[in-house]
């Protein structure tokens, strides 16, 4: 493998770790001494069962899995999870939806085709920059469920806690979106009920789905569903009712396998830690760049900031790209700049980052004070920056 690739931010599909790419690259024509590519082998063969039940294993291991949940290996990711959720949970009844996000807004929506869908708390007054303490959730009266996104990926705005319903004096189950901070910390499983994701944030490549669900969930579905994505029917088949996605569970299953080497979520967690305390230090110890959101619910795995001259946002990316810090670019829903720094991305790419923050900004002060606040959006912001490319090979 090339010894210095590129730092790459992506929100999803996202970096993997380099000693899991050489891997399957190695494996690639012949999996151990099997003659066959991953991609080639029955789901149903001796040495696909192997993968697949080796990949469960080490999941269940990382995420303390209670023996009482099912682990499910789906697909659709977690849009299709927006629907296939209210279809098993729901009963057609009332499902609450606390809204801090984009994720979570359109996870209430979909929920609507299926269900009565209640808006318990909205954070859109404050443009989702902190949570709703859950006390002040609005429940409903015996909600099918709660649903929440316990890490917002557009917005930045993460759960370090999760909620405990009973304390609030409701027995439905928490169902968790947790597709993009799965495996970047414990979760508590005492309350939850149902956890999805999709792996291509955290846990490998796109097209496997994980679904995490208590035993007595499972038989609640609604006729219409299908069977494909009916949990009782999935778990009785472990997973393999149809041909599940067999390159993609493999992948992840080297990727569990690597987090294992790594000394597992706990020590994978504190690596998180660090990352975040570094990029959101150097953020708030600058005068040019900004992040919105509160402090006890900042994202350890996405880092939305802005350029307070949004002018500069071309240039501040071209010069990333320079540097080998690839795909900076804010969601398009709410601009400016957004850096993923998933499990796969190493404390150097984020210090390289920093690095570059800290560059960007000294050229920046450099300018004489009425260049640094240009009123006009144009080729002259454009052109602020142009001399110093180049400069600092760092
Ligand atoms: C990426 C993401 C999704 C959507 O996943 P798809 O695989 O594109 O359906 C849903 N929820 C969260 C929190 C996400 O980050």
């Amino acid at each position: 493998m090339t010894a210095m690739r590129p730092y790459n931010f992506s929100a999803g599909p996202a970096v993997m770790p380099d000693a899991v790419l050489a891997e399957a690259a190695a494996e690639m024509l012949d999996w151990h001494g099997s003659g066959m590519g991953v991609m080639e082998m029955s789901h149903r063969g001796k040495e696909f069962g192997a993968i697949h039940a080796q990949a469960q294993a080490d999941l269940r291991e990382l995420l303390a899995v209670p023996a009482n949940f099912k682990l499910l290996f789906m697909q659709g990711g977690g849009l299709a999870e927006n629907a296939i959720v209210p279809m098993n949970l729901s009963r057609g009844q009332t499902a609450d939806f606390v809204v801090t996000g984009s994720w979570s807004q359109k996870s209430l929506g979909e929920a609507r085709k299926y269900c009565s869908a209640h808006e318990a708390a909205n954070t859109k007054g404050n443009g989702h920059t902190t949570l709703a303490d859950p006390a002040s959730w609005q429940l409903s009266d015996k909600p099918a469920y709660v649903h929440i996104c316990s890490n917002e990926t557009i917005n930045g705005v993460e759960y370090h806690t999760l909620p405990d319903l009973k304390a609030l004096g409701c027995e439905a189950p928490l169902v968790i979106d947790f597709s993009s901070h799965v495996a970047s910390r414990p979760v508590d499983w005492s309350r939850v009920g149902l956890a999805f994701g999709g792996a291509q944030k955290n846990l490998g490549p796109a097209g496997l789905t994980l679904v995490v669900v208590r035993e007595d969930l499972l038989d609640r579905a609604l006729p219409m569903c299908p069977s494909a994505f009916n949990y009782r029917t999935v778990a009785d088949n472990d997973s393999m009712f149809n041909t599940p996605p067999t390159y993609a569970i493999y992948m992840a299953g080297l990727v569990f396998k690597w987090l294992k080497r790594q000394g597992g979520i706990a020590a994978i967690e504190a690596r998180n830690i660090a990352k975040a305390e570094l990029l959101y230090d150097a953020i708030d110890h600058s005068s040019l760049y900004l992040n919105r959101v509160a402090l006890d619910c900042r994202s350890r795995m996405n880092v939305p900031f802005y350029l307070r001259d949004e002018t500069l946002n071309d240039v501040f990316l071209s010069g990333a790209r320079e540097r080998g810090l690839l795909q900076l670019k804010g969601h398009k829903s709410v601009g400016g700049m957004r850096a993923s720094i998933y499990n796969a991305m190493p404390l150097e790419g984020v210090q390289a980052l920093v690095d570059y923050l800290r560059d960007f900004e000294a050229r920046w002060e450099r300018r004489p004070r009425r260049d640094r606040l240009p009123t006009a959006i144009g080729p002259r912001a454009g052109l602020l920056l142009e001399p110093a490319h180049g400069k600092n090979p760092s």
